[in-house]
């Protein structure tokens, strides 16, 4: 399997040349050549595994420059119920007759993103090992992706993680996550400022190429092609677990902000997994909802961004949205030729862009239909699932539930990613239910651990610093 950029540079590289990398140089985004079709007797197999069997059969199927034997090994080291708790791995929990849950956040920071992150610190670890290389990650944080980069990377040979995350701003349980890791390769620096600002100085200190290339500084963002791949694999898992028979279709509904999530399920139904819809939700940041209603696509500004109770959505530009229009497109050199149009110089030029009717029309026959959800409606949702069900659901999945109603289908089950759990969000839930969220045993009480990191002015040069004394190889 080979893999080209979404602009239209066709270099030949395998599944390990993009493994560490994370735009293509021509700015666009990876994706494989092609999507490999899965027929019905390799379905009919793929039923009974065991998930780190089907995480490897998956996998295998787009990486063909590591040793079967090594992938395997990755997979089992990773998809383990000591880690996400259940031997099923990502178990379905059912709210109503045909409306399921599926369980993604039992790892060990609690959101969906362990899922993928854990993978890549195996998969980064033994790239690097085989290079003879290291890499230190260097990223900011507004709190989940940060908690989960560091996990998945702790103790891992050859890699180093420098985390920025906004001074006092993240709440007690995520700087908790956090801070409290003790182990040498994590580094986090508090930076005087918001979450902008260590945004700021990351691409300040990437753009530093002499810096970069010396330090070797790469990062593990959400358009990192392996976060994706590894995500395809629970939506063939939540297939097998709501049906019976490899004719059923069901529909997955899926809280959205940068599109990596949902995209994962669009490489899934593309590989001919029987998915009815992908039902988009958004909250009141509603990009990719005005995109699935029109056909527009308009970036919003940093101040007409949102801040929301389910804030891991609250996103005015999804990173991953390109890879779905150039499949929109027809993943050929035309649609690259489009693609750079679209996301190079009219996104530059306009803020936007608005698809040919021709081209939106498309769209269709790919399932995806949208919705949002506001503060209200996560509030109502999380009191009514939590008195009629018996279940505490998060924020950022209750505005996934929301709006799965309004597309449920008869006949068709219906899957809700659960993308957190509510003890992160404790302070919403507690607004719309009166009671405080259960907290899952291994995480009472790690406030009062004690904290390691470092204070740090908003100041590149300062981080630089940091990483020059601190990081050196
Ligand atoms: C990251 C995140 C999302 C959004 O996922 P995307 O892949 O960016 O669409 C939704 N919910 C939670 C809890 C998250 O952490």
């Amino acid at each position: 399997m080979k893999y080209l950029s979404t602009r239209g540079d066709v270099t030949p590289r395998g599944f390990s040349d993009i493994l560490l990398e994370g735009l293509a140089p021509d700015g666009g985004l990876y994706l494989p050549a092609s999507y490999p079709r899965i027929d019905a007797a390799t379905l009919a197999r793929w039923r009974g595994l065991r998930y780190a069997d089907l995480a490897f059969e998956i996998l295998s199927l787009y990486i063909a420059d590591i040793p079967a034997a090594d992938l395997k090994r990755l997979c089992e080291a990773t998809y383990t119920e000591a880690i996400f708790g259940t031997p099923q791995i990502t178990p379905l929990k059912k709210l109503d007759d045909g409306l399921f849950l599926q369980a993604l956040s039992n790892g060990p920071t609690l959101a969906f993103k362990d899922m993928a992150m854990q993978l890549l610190g195996h998969l980064f670890e033994y790239e690097l090992a085989r290079r003879g290389e290291e890499l230190k990650i260097l990223g900011p944080t507004s709190g989940d992706t940060g908690s989960a980069a560091e996990s998945a990377m702790r103790g891992k040979r050859g890699v180093r993680v420098v985390i920025l995350s906004p001074k006092g701003r993240m709440s007690p349980f995520q700087q908790a996550q956090m801070f409290s890791l003790t182990d040498a390769n994590i580094h986090n620096i508090a930076i005087e400022g918001v979450f902008d600002d260590c945004q700021d100085i990351v691409k300040a200190v990437s753009n530093d190429l002499k810096f970069k290339r010396r330090y070797k500084i790469g990062t593990v963002n959400s358009i990192n092609w392996a976060r994706l791949l590894a995500q395809v694999v629970y939506y063939f898992a939540g297939y097998f677990h709501a049906t019976k028979s490899n004719d059923e279709k069901v529909s997955f509904a899926v809280p959205s902000g940068n599109f990596g999530n949902i995209c994962a399920g669009h490489v899934a139904r593309r590989m001919g997994l029987p998915i009815h819809k992908l039902v988009l939700a958004t909250n009141e940041n509603d990009v990719l909802d005005e995109f699935f209603r029109t056909g527009t696509y308009r970036v919003r500004a940093s101040a007409e961004t949102h801040e929301t109770s389910s804030p891991s959505m609250d996103i005015s530009k999804a990173s991953n949205f390109e890879r779905f229009v150039f499949d929109l497109l027809g993943h050929d050199s035309a649609a690259a030729v489009r693609t750079r149009e679209l996301f190079g110089a009219a996104l530059a030029r306009d803020g936007g862009f608005t698809l040919r009717p021709a081209e939106f029309a498309a769209a269709a026959g790919f399932g995806f239909v949208s919705g949002r959800s506001t503060h209200a409606d996560r509030l109502a949702t999380i009191r009514s699932t939590f008195e009629r069900c018996g279940v505490m659901i998060d924020t950022h999945t209750a505005d996934g539930l929301k709006v799965a109603r309004a597309h449920q289908e008869a006949g068709v089950p219906m899957i809700v990613l659960e993308t957190a759990l509510a003890a992160k969000f404790a302070a919403t839930i507690v607004e719309a239910t009166g009671r405080e969220p259960q907290r899952p045993a291994a995480l009472r009480g790690i406030e009062s651990l004690p904290k390691r990191y470092t204070v740090m002015a908003a100041d590149a040069r300062a981080v630089q610093r940091y990483i020059e004394t601190h990081c050196a190889a």
